[in-house]
């Protein structure tokens, strides 16, 4: 027999203290790290699978900290969220996105979109759409060169607001993705009325698509309603060359994944094949 009782209490206890401490701790120096500039952006490019061709990019942030080294986001974002920091964070990838493309085609680059994923605390915060024309004019991209992936559980929060919002990006010339497409809740029903280019499916349907068939049979749905809708599909998440081939003949017209890159620091012009 164990003799637990208010012990065991106390070490629950104890156990949620040091989560909260870590956390608390991480915040901090999240806070520093926005004054700081310990963020850096990394490219992964999108592919084109008709043409075999590069003809956007992801940007994707990760946490450069001189004491825990390359930070990847699924380990800080969550904690940004919850707590607001994701906004000033944001704001920051959406400027530094937009430079850095901007920069790219001064360079006498291929002028290629950039897309950058928006959490939805930052969709729905206030001057959302100021922050947005703001940067597109501070830096001088040309709004056709930025896309902003929003996920469907962002878009269906509040359903009247996102119209609103995304028939103004419509408005600014800025193109909308929605990300992770199937893992929510959203309907397809939903993208007709939303002002939506592209949709992304999600790596999980990607993964095993040459055994499994029923992520097989989902992808190739996706794929032919939305282009009934007039929305191009991206597929997220392709390694091989099989998974490719199956994407192509279900009629998806982009591509994105270790397959081609992983997402690099400086943009990649090679593209494998
Ligand atoms: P996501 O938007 O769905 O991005 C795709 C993730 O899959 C990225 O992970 C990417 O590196 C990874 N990936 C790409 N191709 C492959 C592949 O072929 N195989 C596998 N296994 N993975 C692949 P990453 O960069 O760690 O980002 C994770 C998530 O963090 C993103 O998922 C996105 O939700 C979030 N995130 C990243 N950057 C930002 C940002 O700037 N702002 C916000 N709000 N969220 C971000
Ligand atoms: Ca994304
Ligand atoms: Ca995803
Ligand atoms: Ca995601």
């Amino acid at each position: 027999a164990k003799d637990v009782g208010g012990n065991s209490y106390f070490i629950y206890d104890e156990t949620i203290g040091i989560k909260e401490y870590e956390n608390l701790t991480m915040l901090n120096e999240l806070r520093q790290a926005v004054n700081n500039e310990e963020f850096v952006l990394y490219y992964q490019p999108k592919i084109d699978i008709k043409r075999e061709k590069i003809i956007g990019m992801e940007a994707l942030i990760r946490w450069n900290n001189p004491k825990r080294g390359l930070v990847f986001p699924d380990k800080f974002i969550p904690l940004a969220e919850d707590t607001g920091l994701i906004v000033p964070i944001g704001e920051w990838v959406l400027r530094e996105a937009c430079r850095q493309n901007k920069e790219w085609i001064q360079k006498g680059y291929k002028p290629r979109r950039i897309s950058v994923n928006i959490s939805a605390r930052q969709f729905q915060y206030y001057n959302f759409l100021d922050t947005v024309s703001n940067i597109l004019e501070e830096t001088g991209l040309e709004p056709e060169y930025l896309g902003l992936e929003i996920t469907e559980t962002t878009a269906i929060s509040d359903i009247e607001y996102t119209i609103d919002v995304l028939n103004r990006l419509k408005q600014l010339g800025v193109s909308v993705i929605m990300d992770d497409f199937g893992t929510g809740y959203s309907s397809l029903k939903y993208l007709r009325e939303m002002s939506i280019n592209e949709i992304k499916i999600d790596r999980a349907f990607i993964w095993d698509i040459e055994t499994n068939e029923k992520n097989r049979a989902i992808s190739r749905t996706i794929t032919v309603l939305a282009k009934q809708f007039d929305i191009l599909v991206t597929a997220e998440g392709v390694e091989t060359k099989e998974q490719l081939d199956i994407l192509k003949k279900i009629g998806c017209d982009k591509a994105q994944g270790y397959y081609f890159s992983k997402p690099k620091a400086t943009w990649c012009r090679l593209v494998r094949k």
